[in-house]
């Protein structure tokens, strides 16, 4: 069971613990920022932390409380998630964390609530959550964890006291991804965008290879190697929210390169000869409309409309084909 937070994380830890000495801790905290930076670890960490009988700088690991926390049935951690990821948390969810709150803490200590992703929750979840913000009952603490909290009830929001998780310094992300034993973690580190979990999650369901048949298809694509249609037949198989966001950074890459005419900052540094080659025969206003398109077709494939793959995919080669060789 992990006890400590990240290293990026050490601060904030300190001024909860801190808080928590002086008795000084809200009863509602909400923990924010980009997702893969370890909310969800920070939430869990400081969870044990209160849940534990005898802490030093973190959870001790080995008391009765930390114990049942380790099989995972401490009955004074509840956490409450979507029952499916993407879906919303319901008033159903929310009912029955106000039912268990209203009796004793049965281990005698705090109760604690995890809510993850808190903008789930759909609008009746929000309202039904806010009274038991207002009214939480002794030693109860709210954790809330939201990747994206503007669209948190502002009413919620107000009741909880702010802690922002920021990204690590580049230096500290890669020694954490060296510690996790990965190939290539600058690369993951970029194209993750410096988000450290991303970054071995990638690595974890073999992104990098899985990128490569992107790469691939725009090459041979554009030396006629291969046809629009059997390269799209390879990319369907492949998540497209991944597909679409690998091809839109790659765009990206082609209009910074066309602007600052230096492959310094680009994020897909493995693919330099493709962005270079590319950007030298499209202009910029051209990569703007493809990126456009790009958006488009995700927008639909989130909204669950489920475009066609294959013809979403044919679209956009055929796209790339005709600004490669102008003749849109
Ligand atoms: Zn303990």
């Amino acid at each position: 069971m992990e006890l400590m937070p990240y290293q990026w994380q050490l601060q904030t830890w300190k001024r909860l613990r801190s808080l928590n000495s002086q008795e000084r801790l809200p009863h509602a905290l909400l923990f924010s920022g980009g997702s893969g930076i370890g909310k969800q670890h920070f939430a869990e960490c400081f969870a044990r932390y209160m849940l534990c009988s005898s802490p030093s700088e973190h959870a001790c690991g080995n008391c009765k409380n930390c114990l049942l926390l380790q099989q995972g049935s401490h009955p004074d951690l509840m956490t409450v998630v979507p029952d499916e990821p993407g879906k919303p948390i319901k008033i159903d969810q929310i009912r029955q964390l106000s039912q268990k709150l209203s009796g004793t803490a049965q281990q005698g200590g705090y109760r604690v609530v995890i809510l993850n992703p808190a903008e789930e929750m759909n609008i009746n979840a929000a309202n039904a959550l806010l009274k038991s913000l207002e009214e939480p009952g002794d030693r109860t603490l709210f954790l809330l964890v939201s990747h994206n909290p503007g669209r948190l009830m502002a009413t919620v929001r107000s009741r909880c006291q702010s802690y922002p998780l920021a990204l690590p310094e580049e230096q500290q992300a890669m020694e954490w991804l060296h510690q996790q034993q990965v190939d290539n973690p600058e690369l993951l580190l970029r194209l993750s965008a410096g988000a450290p979990l991303r970054a071995l999650n990638l690595h974890q369901h073999k992104g990098l290879d899985r990128r490569q048949l992107l790469l691939k298809g725009l090459s041979a694509t554009a030396s006629g190697r291969s046809s629009v249609v059997d390269v799209a037949v390879v990319w369907q198989k492949e998540s497209p929210i991944q597909m679409l966001d690998w091809l839109q950074s790659l765009i990206n890459d082609m209009i910074r390169y066309r602007s600052a005419e230096s492959v310094d900052n680009l994020t897909n540094s493995d693919a330099e000869s493709l962005i270079l080659k590319a950007s030298a025969r499209i202009p910029g206003e051209k990569l703007f409309a493809f990126a456009d398109r790009i958006q488009e077709y995700r927008q639909q494939v989130t909204a669950k409309t489920n475009p066609n793959r294959q013809l979403m995919f044919e679209d956009l080669l055929i796209y790339w084909l005709e600004l490669i060789f102008q003749r849109r």
